[in-house]
């Protein structure tokens, strides 16, 4: 349980969700035995109703872990839109794929097991929906990175941008956590000087931002 929210709010929203198959529910279970840092469910429905909003054709996943909030979003989308997800450790991307035969929805995903900062450039598409959910110390630069195969009109979201509130306080638990911290938080301060991007932070699950490109 992150602790941005209040535990009763969170509990509260919690119970308002739909219920989840015993697909996700599983999911859910190996991610916290394994320690996987998976979006919360309320997030997945977030991420659902955004694809289902934006209509993306073609979607970009930086962090795929075992396929929880790819499936999430997969749920969502047209018939013909696809997603392409990239994960870096070939443990988590063999599970995932698992999961997206057991969710009918492989069909769907293109997944790619290697590390995002490589694999970017040689991606030849450009998407309309990105979802970045990979190493939080690194998203200035998976912005730049990712920046160019945003279309313009394009909405790209950012999970976990609020590290279990220490990003407010800065009263983070570890030393080794310090930089991550900041660079969050400058991530965080930069978007508000953005003239090509129109953003909102949501203070939902860890935190999630979304960024719109204008066009
Ligand atoms: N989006 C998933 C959770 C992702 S957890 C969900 O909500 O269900 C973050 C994942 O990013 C981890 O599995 C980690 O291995 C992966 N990751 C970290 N750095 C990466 C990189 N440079 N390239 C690709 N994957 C990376
Ligand atoms: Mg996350």
């Amino acid at each position: 349980m992150k602790d941005v929210l209040d535990n009763n709010l969170q509990f509260f929203l919690k119970s308002l969700l739909p219920e989840r198959d015993k697909l996700l529910i599983e999911i859910e279970k190996y991610a916290q035995e394994h320690h996987i840092s998976i979006v919360e469910p309320e997030v997945g429905q977030l991420l659902n109703l955004l694809v289902n909003i934006v209509k993306p054709k073609k979607i970009l996943e930086i962090g795929t872990a075992v396929g929880y909030s790819t499936i999430w979003m997969a749920r969502g989308i047209e018939s013909d839109a696809r997603i392409t997800t990239i994960e870096l450790l070939p443990k988590r991307f063999e599970k995932a794929l698992e999961n997206f035969k057991k969710a009918a929805v492989i069909d769907k995903i293109q997944g790619i097991n290697g590390d995002a900062k490589d694999v970017v450039f040689q991606l030849a598409d450009i998407y309309d929906f990105i979802f970045l959910d990979a190493a939080k110390g690194q998203y200035p630069e998976f912005l730049n990175l990712t920046h160019r195969l945003l279309k313009p009109g394009g909405l790209l979201v950012a999970d976990n941008v609020l590290l279990n509130g220490w990003v407010v306080d800065l009263k983070y638990p570890e030393r080794r956590k310090k930089t991550m911290v900041y660079r969050m938080r400058n991530f965080l301060e930069d978007l508000k000087n953005q003239d090509d991007f129109v953003s909102s932070i949501i203070p939902l699950g860890d935190g999630v931002v979304l960024i719109w490109k204008k066009g």
